[in-house]
């Protein structure tokens, strides 16, 4: 394995950075990333959001960030009204967001946008130098390459706050990386879990959305539900890590408690456990490499009892295995599957298509592209999620 660009430490002995950008404030994650700031009392020098006016003010008068930047210019024009009475800076449109970025140049930037649109963002991030805590693993999927480029050249380190990433990147301490066989990416199994490919046809939008471990957004939930968030996770892995999606296997684990592990050459394997709270992945990512008391509630072994684990399986959930194939086709095809994807999810929160439907469309979008596998710079990747949008939007 080669040494991948989050570590560079950088002579940083870690602890709390002296102020905080949070990209996606509205989101679970930034949320969460806002409670850990609130709970270590960091200032906040820019909050962002895309649409939610009335999120984000509530957000500015409990934060009081310097800036707060919303991605689409109405709502911007919205909230400038609304805030009128604090010194917040309001700011609008998404070449705004990423100026803002530079502006603020933050010692940490949380990005937990969702979907593609957090990719301009990480890249203003990584331009920066600073470190960038990655919950936005699209940024990965589709310019993996680019975005890690970037870094090295500006030396920016990313830490993962996916709470998978999170995990491996803790274990990766525990020995030398050209030791490392593999990585055990472990995945709570979502909702339909066992289930066949002809129980999945029947299920509905609301069994989709119930979750068994973790509180998320609808976007992600339905991603954990097809386990097209497990195969995003594996294109994360492989360029975080440095390691052939080959070397990466996914070990469905329901009761998401092991939340990553590392196997080494000697057949030791090293894994990280905790309670399911991305407040921990968060604030690990902020503090690294210093850990700090904070608001995860302790892991009780004795009530969880029993860890399962099992084989995933292709066939119920085939968006999992076209994940490692889109990888390994590369160049713009991981940002077909994303782009297509972000399509089929949101027309089924729509409830105009069913659950199966977006496994279809995600595979023959793919299928349709992957002459996109040429696309190389951002412009072409970008391209390549605007084809990929319109053939999904036309099968639906
Ligand atoms: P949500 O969809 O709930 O929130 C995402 C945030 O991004 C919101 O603040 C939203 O603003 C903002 N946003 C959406 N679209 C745009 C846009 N076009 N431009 C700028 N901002 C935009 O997502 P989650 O918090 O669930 O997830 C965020 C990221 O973290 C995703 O990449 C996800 O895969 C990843 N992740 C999430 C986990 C979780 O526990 N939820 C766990 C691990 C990773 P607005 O509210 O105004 O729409």
């Amino acid at each position: 394995m080669n040494t991948a660009p989050y570590a560079a430490v950088n002579g940083n002995e870690g602890g709390l950075p002296a102020s905080l950008s949070v990209l996606g404030a509205t989101g679970p994650v930034g949320r969460q990333a806002l409670e850990v700031a609130g709970e270590h009392k960091i200032p906040l020098d820019l909050l962002t959001a895309n649409t939610d006016v009335s999120g984000m003010e509530a957000l500015a008068r409990a934060y009081s960030p310097r800036f707060a930047v919303m991605a689409d210019e109405g709502a911007a024009r919205d909230l400038a009204a609304r805030l009128k009475d604090t010194p917040v800076t309001v700011r609008g449109g998404t070449d705004a967001l990423c100026e803002t970025i530079r502006v603020v140049n933050s010692p940490v930037t949380v990005n937990a946008i969702l979907g593609e649109a957090g990719l301009l963002p990480t890249l203003a991030c990584a331009s920066l130098g600073r470190r960038l805590a990655l919950s936005n693993k699209e940024s990965l999927v589709v310019a993996g390459e680019i975005v890690k480029a970037e870094a090295k050249k500006a030396g920016c380190e990313i830490i993962p706050v996916d709470s998978e990433h999170s995990a491996i990147f803790q274990c990766l301490h525990a020995g030398r990386k050209s030791d490392v066989r593999s990585i055990l990416l472990t995945a709570s199994g979502g909702p339909f879990r066992g289930m066949t490919r002809e129980q999945l046809a029947k299920v509905t939008l609301q069994d989709a959305l119930a979750h068994p471990t973790w509180k998320m957004g609808a976007k992600i939930t339905v991603d954990s539900a097809t386990m097209m968030n497990k195969g995003f996770e594996v294109i994360e892995a492989a360029h975080l890590f440095d390691v052939s999606p080959d070397a990466i296997k996914v070990v469905v684990h329901p009761e998401s408690i092991i939340h990553s592990a590392v196997e080494y050459i000697d057949s030791a394997v090293v894994a990280q456990l905790s309670s399911p709270d991305m407040r921990l992945c968060v604030q690990y990512a902020l503090t690294y490499p210093a850990r700090l008391p904070g608001l995860t509630r302790e892991l009780d072994l004795f009530s969880v009892g029993t860890l399962n684990f099992f084989k995933p399986d292709p066939e119920a959930f085939p968006l999992l295995p076209l994940a490692f194939y889109a990888m390994k086709r590369g160049g713009g095809v991981p940002a077909v599957l994303n782009a297509a994807n972000e399509v089929a999810v949101a027309a089924f929160l729509k409830e105009k298509i069913s659950f199966t439907d977006i496994s279809r469309i995600v595979s023959e979008t793919v299928e349709k592209l992957t002459v996109c596998k040429n696309a190389k710079t951002v412009e072409e990747l970008l391209d390549a999620d605007k084809q990929a949008r319109s053939v999904a939007a036309a099968l639906i």
